[in-house]
């Protein structure tokens, strides 16, 4: 058996298209052209990469981006003014601090400092708290990403045994949340979980978001399951070979079994990026609608 690949670079165009028709008709109707802000602070090379398809994806949906690249040693209040000028800046209706920040940064005080409406990546606990209950607020990309390729293999996911390995805020907390709010039945499992195996051998659904490279085996996936890689692993460039982009998910053995799968690259990561795109679209309709 050959898993169905799901395609999430296909899924992840349609989504910007939506979004940049969308953002015409509002604009169109009188609306403001939606705003992005992104704040990157130091010259971490994987983010400096993030932030630039991050920024010419805002500008091909016609979306305005706003671009702060801050040096490592700034300091905390610094970052702290200079969001709480983009909160009170009418042409940014998203702002995104992109992580991880250097270590003399609290980011949680940096997270909470983002206005919850223009908190498009979802980590002011506001929106996390809004989540954890049920209510309207901004979720964050990835989840809402990995939920969005989930749906292309199964619609209706109620009474579905669901595994997320891997419980961060950024990923495997939100998607447990989201997983539970369509009445699937959710176990959480992290480095100090028991039986990973056992738990991913007995599941419908693995979404794993772990950082370990080929964690999910062959052997640890129930026939026909569906599994979401999240993870994104840069292995080093050996005997003249570039660098290779991994997942958490062994592919060559998971494809035999899995019903259905996401590769690495082209799964999940395109989907985060789409997600920005929408979430900065609807932060800057809801802030129409509440001026008109
Ligand atoms: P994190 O380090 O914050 O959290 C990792 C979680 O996985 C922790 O809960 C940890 O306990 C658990 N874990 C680690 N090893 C494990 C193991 N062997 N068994 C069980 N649980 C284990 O990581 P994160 O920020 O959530 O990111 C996870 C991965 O997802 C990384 O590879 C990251 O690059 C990737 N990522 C991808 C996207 C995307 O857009 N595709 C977005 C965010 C993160």
């Amino acid at each position: 058996m050959t898993a169905k690949l799901i395609d999430g670079k296909a899924i992840a165009k349609r989504l910007r298209t939506d979004v940049a028709e969308r953002v015409r008709m509002l604009v169109e109707g009188g609306g403001p052209q939606p705003g992005l802000a992104v704040v990157l602070v130091g010259d971490d090379p994987a983010s400096q990469i993030y932030v630039a398809t991050k920024i010419k994806q805002t500008h091909s949906v016609g979306m305005a981006s706003y671009e702060y690249r801050l040096p490592a040693a700034i300091g905390e209040s610094e970052l702290l003014h200079l969001l709480d000028r983009l909160n009170h800046d009418d042409t940014v209706h998203g702002i995104l601090v992109q992580l991880p920040l250097p270590p003399h940064i609290d980011v949680a005080a940096v997270l909470e400092k983002i206005d919850p409406c223009k908190d498009v990546d979802g980590f002011n606990p506001l929106n996390v708290g809004r989540l954890a209950v049920g209510g309207q607020g901004l979720v964050p990309c990835t989840p809402l990403g990995c939920m969005m390729l989930l749906k292309t293999v199964h619609a209706d996911l109620a009474g579905m045994d669901a595994v997320m390995v891997g419980g961060s805020n950024i990923v495997g907390r939100p998607m447990a949340r989201l997983l539970l709010a369509e009445e699937a039945t959710v176990t959480v499992a992290h480095l100090r979980t028991r039986d990973v195996q056992g738990l991913c051998r007995s599941a419908d659904i693995i979404v794993v978001a772990a950082g370990s490279p080929g964690l999910i085996r062959g052997s640890w996936v129930k026939p026909g399951a569906t599994v979401i890689d999240v993870g994104i692993n840069r292995l080093p460039s050996y005997e003249g070979k570039a660098a290779l982009l991994v997942g958490d998910v062994a592919f060559n053995e998971v494809v035999q079994v899995a019903g259905a799968i996401t590769p690495v690259p082209g799964g999940v990561g395109p989907m985060t990026i789409a997600f920005l795109l929408s979430n900065t679209f609807q932060a800057s309709k809801i802030s129409f609608q509440q001026k008109t």
